[in-house]
């Protein structure tokens, strides 16, 4: 995600200012601003890691080369990608904060990709969003008026609290024409500014008036905290509008992206590996409030796609930790036909699905009114697998009693199962299907086979190397592969040609050919500028998980040379790591040789004779290098 982010954004902000960005940055003190760090020595910093938990520090910084990685878990980049992690910006977001911290003007290229997408202007959204901020005070300061208790009641007979109030921003929109937008001007927000944010709209007369008007009112914030739109509840009988109305579409307020509470959840949701999605304002802060602290609502639309991309960068910033989405309904009828939707969306997303319906038709603001903070945190631990509850729910369509009701019931819920992406899960499954149908297995198994058999089974990644078997990790040739990854990645400028020359054919351990294919994709050693940015290049060219974080690990892992590398250390390391795979050919070829009859078979005997010949060659001449500089 990083890669793609870089290349979306890289025509907004100048190459140079993310480069001047980056070189002004000190690392350490980014890092340390959430993570204790001691001295590790050799300049180097440690500390415990923020990404996983752990109790003896992990997790490296290298102020020298500008990165930061643990040992623990894998994770690792720049003080960008730190940021991006730790606080879940995007690279945008990112980089302006850094400038922000070192005093850097940003400058944003006009870019034609970026152009038909209307993203804000860097100076407009900076100014959208200070007018929201300055709304949000005028209506918080405006909820303790007398004309807000019908405001202040509604949030006390839902069980929030003054505090509650205050920790989600409430406020109150008064019952007056242009209180907020005459204010706002005088604070020196333009006519196009109030309109474009939405916080404004023109009267039919033609002058500029609030938009809202006598209603409670939320702020909505993105991912790092900035308010971009308001949601807006009805308070009054005599209100003609909807019972809720938000913010209209602007250049920051996307509905189809926002998820109300996000900016408080983000940090539960990334350490619990899970995001509970409810449906109101209010659900988020029960919910929160009742410990369910992952809670997030969408806002005036229905969980969608752009939504799942905003939960991946909180989410699933890694596949290998499968994070769970938990939907709460109130049990009717639009909740189950919505849960049945998500079933259809995105495969991937299914696995980790869960439902939660709550008892009574409640949703989580009433179930915590009526039953307490315990109910709503049993709500959410109930949860069931979105497989089952579909399951369930396409089942209880039939008359299981009747013989063409099971058939008919298991000939529409085989489909569900055949598409379970765990493929291991099926047959468990089976059994479980066929049991609440009350039917043999066998007869079920075929009916999910046959709706299995429809699309080409997907065999996607199949490993990069089969065959030969590794070298242990610790083996000198896995030593030596690791030696001149280390020269690639940390020293570019030396390591250069003689390491490009080295395919990855001559690379062993299939960890060490991801890494090295990863430098050849990234453009090769010898174009490379090295720094934080090379680092991340190869990562992100690397696609092979284990991989992406041996590049964290080897960038930051100490050389095995005392002072430093030369180019004679350059060219040994690689001429012991050829030397290493060329013996390993040379043992293959002569087993090889030894199985042939050279009487029946002389003409491949006579072949593979000559390539043992100048392969023991190439072997001598690769020793004599490999001993040269020892
Ligand atoms: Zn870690």
């Amino acid at each position: 995600m990083y890669a793609e982010e870089v290349a979306e954004m890289a025509g907004r902000i100048r190459d140079e200012d993310i480069a001047l960005v980056r070189e002004r940055t000190s690392i350490a003190e980014v890092i340390s601003d959430t993570v204790t760090l001691k001295s590790a020595g050799g300049g180097n910093l440690k500390g415990l890691c923020p990404f996983h938990d752990e109790k003896s520090p992990s997790f490296n910084v290298s102020p020298a080369r500008n990165v930061w990685y643990c040992f623990g878990c894998g994770a690792g980049g720049d003080a960008i990608k730190f940021l991006m992690d730790a606080e879940h910006l995007s690279f945008v977001e990112s980089v302006e904060r850094l400038a922000a911290r070192a005093g850097l003007q940003l400058r944003y290229v006009e870019d034609d990709r970026s152009a038909p997408r209307s993203r804000p202007q860097q100076g407009q959204r900076q100014r959208l969003v200070a007018a929201h901020a300055a709304a949000v005070e005028f209506y918080r300061a405006q909820l303790g008026t007398a004309g807000a208790r019908p405001a202040r009641e509604f949030l006390a007979q839902r069980g929030f609290d003054r505090a509650a109030a205050e920790r989600y921003g409430c406020g109150f929109a008064p019952d007056a024409w242009d209180l907020l937008t005459k204010q706002l001007r005088q604070q020196g927000f333009t006519h196009d500014e109030l309109v474009t944010a939405g916080l404004s709209r023109p009267s039919r007369s033609g002058t500029l008036i609030d938009r809202f008007r006598r209603r409670l009112l939320w702020p909505i914030r993105d991912l790092t905290g900035d308010v971009i739109g308001l949601g807006a509840r009805k308070l009054f009988d005599d209100d003609d509008g909807p019972k809720y109305l938000n913010t209209p579409e602007t250049p920051i307020y996307k509905k189809s992206h926002v998820l109300y509470g996000i900016d408080q959840a983000k940090r539960e949701i990334a350490k619990q590996g899970k995001v509970v999605v409810v449906e109101g304002y209010t659900d988020v802060m029960a919910c929160h409030l009742a410990g369910v602290t992952t809670a997030v609502a969408t806002c005036g639309t229905a969980f969608g796609a752009d939504h799942i991309s905003v939960l991946r960068r909180v989410l699933f910033d890694s596949d290998e930790r499968a994070g769970e989405i938990i939907f709460t309904f109130d049990g009717d009828a639009a909740g189950q036909k919505a849960a049945l939707r998500a079933f259809e969306d995105d495969q991937r997303f299914v696995g980790r699905t869960f439902i939660a319906v709550s008892p009574d038709s409640m949703d989580p603001c009433e179930l915590r009114l009526a039953k307490g903070d315990l109910a709503v945190r049993d709500l959410v631990a109930r949860r069931e697998p979105l497989v089952d509850f579909a399951l369930r729910h396409v089942i209880n369509r039939y008359d299981l009693d009747t013989v063409d009701g099971r058939v008919e019931a298991m000939r529409r819920s085989a489909p569900l199962v055949a598409k379970i992406k765990d493929r291991e899960k099926r047959p468990e499954y089976v059994r479980k299907l066929a049991g609440d149908l009350g039917m043999e297995i066998e007869p079920v198994q075929r009916a999910v086979l046959a709706a299995a058999s429809g699309p080409p089974a997907g065999g996607a990644n199949a490993p990069a190397r089969s065959g030969t078997a590794a070298p242990a990790a610790d083996s000198p040739q896995s030593l030596v592969e690791r030696e001149a990854l280390k020269l690639a990645l940390q020293e570019p400028v030396l390591a250069g040609p003689m390491f490009d020359a080295v395919e990855a054919g001559e690379y062993r351990h299939p960890v060490h050919v991801a890494v090295r294919a990863a430098i050849a994709e990234a453009g090769g050693v010898a174009a490379a500028t090295g720094g934080a940015v090379w680092i991340e290049q190869v990562r992100d060219a690397c696609d092979d998980l284990a991989g992406q974080a041996l590049v964290g690990e080897l960038a930051v892992e100490p050389l095995r040379i005392d002072g430093e590398p030369d180019p004679r250390y350059v060219s040994v390391t690689l001429a012991q790591l050829q030397w290493g795979s060329v013996t390993g050919r040379i043992r293959d070829l002569k087993s090889k040789i030894q199985r042939i009859n050279p009487v029946s078979n002389k003409d491949e005997y006579f072949a593979l004779f000559g390539e043992l010949l100048s392969l023991e060659q190439h072997a001598r001449a690769l020793r004599e290098q490999a001993a040269g500089g020892l």
